[in-house]
């Protein structure tokens, strides 16, 4: 009996899960190109082209490879809805996938098996380490769940960065202190620029056809230059660990006027398509920390965030779903400014972080935090607006990642569920990890009045308004204790200067 075997365009991997046992004389494959996933939030430009250009260059090495496949390409249809068309016509009675990375996707997927009563394989999604029982086993019982110790516990399972007794290697677990530094005041110097792919004619006939049909999504396609196969995502894995892992730990959490890579490894597409396995990647740095002697804290502070925060969050997502993407715990309601979607504001670290990513479909991820996010918390824009920003706007957004961390680390929606704190920062951090503020209109160091900076205004804000909360837990007790030497008198002033910048958001 023919079996059909889904594929969805964050699944790329010919070795993954779906493809096992395949029977070549009787399986099928089917890939769906609908233009409802390009719809449902106004997805930029860039995440389209990638999506299909990686999708139709995975068909092609299916074909290659003789693999009986259907690939329907520009379906109006949603995609179970073309699924089923296949699956009825062809009277089709067993169905293989790798789990969805989207909820939303996986409840219809089973829900379409049920209706038509045909027997349906989720095959897990061997793209990560932790599976879904590790994960639930891990919190049972925990009061706090927190990435330091399961990232622990990752290392410890998979014995990574772990010494011959069992200790973690250096003798600490975390190097955090080493790293996360601003660049020098005279700029970030001379930076090994990303491996980058020119478009191939696949490619570059998928932006002809979102420039044409998408035309008024965000984002441009200038520069679109992001691996689309298997092979030029290891290219970009070589590279990266060869040129750019080195200086990736001390400068991770810095920030640079047209500086939109720093030394990060802008692996994240790759990997969410599954172009290229975590295992692989995790290899190739412990690979480069020994053959280039580079330093413990770089090849452990990148390590964290792919054996740690990656599996973290999407462990997160599969545990609180459906209700993550409706927390709403400080109950904002603000819709999301206009310039969130065009970069035009006199905010200069606003301009910096929006305008790369509509150039590019890319920001990293302090930029993502501390900036966008971080002024979308003290605005109190509706949690629900801003993740569908970040799903739409970032080339490396499928929701598994893209909601816990816009919502669960910097909206706090959840209240607090996986982070000790609320992201909050003043123009001060920003000042201190950039030079943005040096171009801007607004003064970091000014409260209210007209030259106050728009964060450091609504930061104080939201530290009086949430006094209590923030005095109640001793990891936010210093900020509200910094609240206590600012005059009764400048509290009011800055709680009024907030109303009118709450209440004109969109002309900042
Ligand atoms: C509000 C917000 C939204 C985000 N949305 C996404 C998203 O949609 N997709 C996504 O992949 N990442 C997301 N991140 C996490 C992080 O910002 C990106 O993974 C990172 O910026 C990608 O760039 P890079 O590949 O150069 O990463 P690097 O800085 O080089 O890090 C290496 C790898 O570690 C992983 N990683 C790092 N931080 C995280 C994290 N917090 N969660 C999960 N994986 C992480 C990524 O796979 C990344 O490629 C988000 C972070 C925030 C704060
Ligand atoms: S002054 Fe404020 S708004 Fe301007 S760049 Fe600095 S932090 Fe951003």
């Amino acid at each position: 009996m023919k079996r059909l075997i889904l594929i969805l365009g964050d699944q790329l991997d010919l070795k993954g899960t779906a493809l096992r046992n395949f029977d070549l004389n009787n399986d099928e494959v089917i890939m769906i190109e609908s233009m409802q996933e390009a719809q449902y939030v106004w997805t930029h430009k860039a995440k389209i082209a990638l999506f299909l250009s990686a999708m139709r260059h995975f068909a092609k090495s299916l074909k290659d490879l003789n693999y009986p496949l259907t690939y329907i390409q520009s379906s109006p249809l949603p995609i179970v809805a073309a699924l089923k068309e296949k699956i009825v016509k062809e009277q089709i009675k067993h169905l293989i996938c790798i789990e969805p990375g989207e909820w939303r996707l996986k409840q219809q997927i089973e829900e379409l098996s049920r209706e038509l009563s045909i027997t349906l394989e989720m095959r897990e999604d061997d793209h990560f380490y932790c599976t879904h029982q590790e994960f639930v086993k891990w919190v049972d019982g925990k009061k706090e769940l927190r990435l330091e110790y399961f990232c622990r516990l990752m290392r410890k399972t998979h014995h990574i960065l772990i010494d011959a007794e069992g200790n973690p290697e250096g003798g600490q677990w975390n190097f955090d202190q080493d790293n996360r530094k601003p660049y020098s005041k005279k700029g970030p110097g001379i930076i090994d620029e990303p491996v980058l792919f020119e478009p191939d004619s696949i490619t570059q006939e998928v932006i002809t056809f979102v420039n044409a049909t998408y035309s008024e999504h965000p984002g441009l396609l200038d520069d679109f230059r992001w691996p689309v196969t298997r092979t030029q995502a290891l290219e970009a894995l070589d590279y990266f660990v060869e040129y750019r892992l080195r200086n990736f730990g001390v400068f991770q959490d810095a920030m640079w006027t047209d500086t939109p890579f720093g030394w990060h490894s802008i692996l994240s597409s790759s990997l969410n398509l599954k172009l290229l396995n975590p295992r692989e990647v995790i290899g190739a740095v412990l690979l480069a920390w020994k053959k280039y002697d580079l330093d413990l804290s770089t090849v452990e502070g990148f390590i964290r965030q792919i054996l740690g925060w990656r599996e973290f969050v999407r462990g997160m997502y599969y545990l609180d779903m459906p209700q993550m993407a409706q927390d709403n715990y400080y109950d904002h309601q603000r819709p999301l400014p206009k310039w969130y979607w065009t970069g035009q504001t006199n905010m200069a670290c606003m301009q910096d972080a929006i305008g790369q990513t509509l150039k590019y479909g890319y920001a990293h991820h302090i930029q993502r935090l501390m900036v966008t996010g971080n002024f979308a918390l003290l605005a109190e824009i509706l949690p629900s607006a801003v993740c569908d920003w970040y799903l739409a706007i970032y080339v490396d957004a499928i929701e598994w990642v893209e909601l816990p961390n816009t919502a669960g680390m910097a909206l706090f929606a959840n209240g607090g569920r996986f982070t000790s704190k609320p992201y909050i920062a003043s123009g001060a951090y920003i000042k201190r990890m950039s030079n943005y503020c040096g171009s801007c209109k607004y003064k970091p160091e000014v409260r209210f009045g007209e030259s106050a900076c728009p964060v450091t205004t609504l930061y104080w804000n939201f530290l009086i308004k949430h006094r209590e909360q923030f005095e109640a837990s001793p990891r936010t007790r210093l900020m509200t204790a910094n609240l206590k030497r600012i005059s009764d008198e400048d509290q009011n002033s800055i709680q009024k200067h907030s109303q009118y910048v709450l209440s004109h958001l969109d002309e900042l």
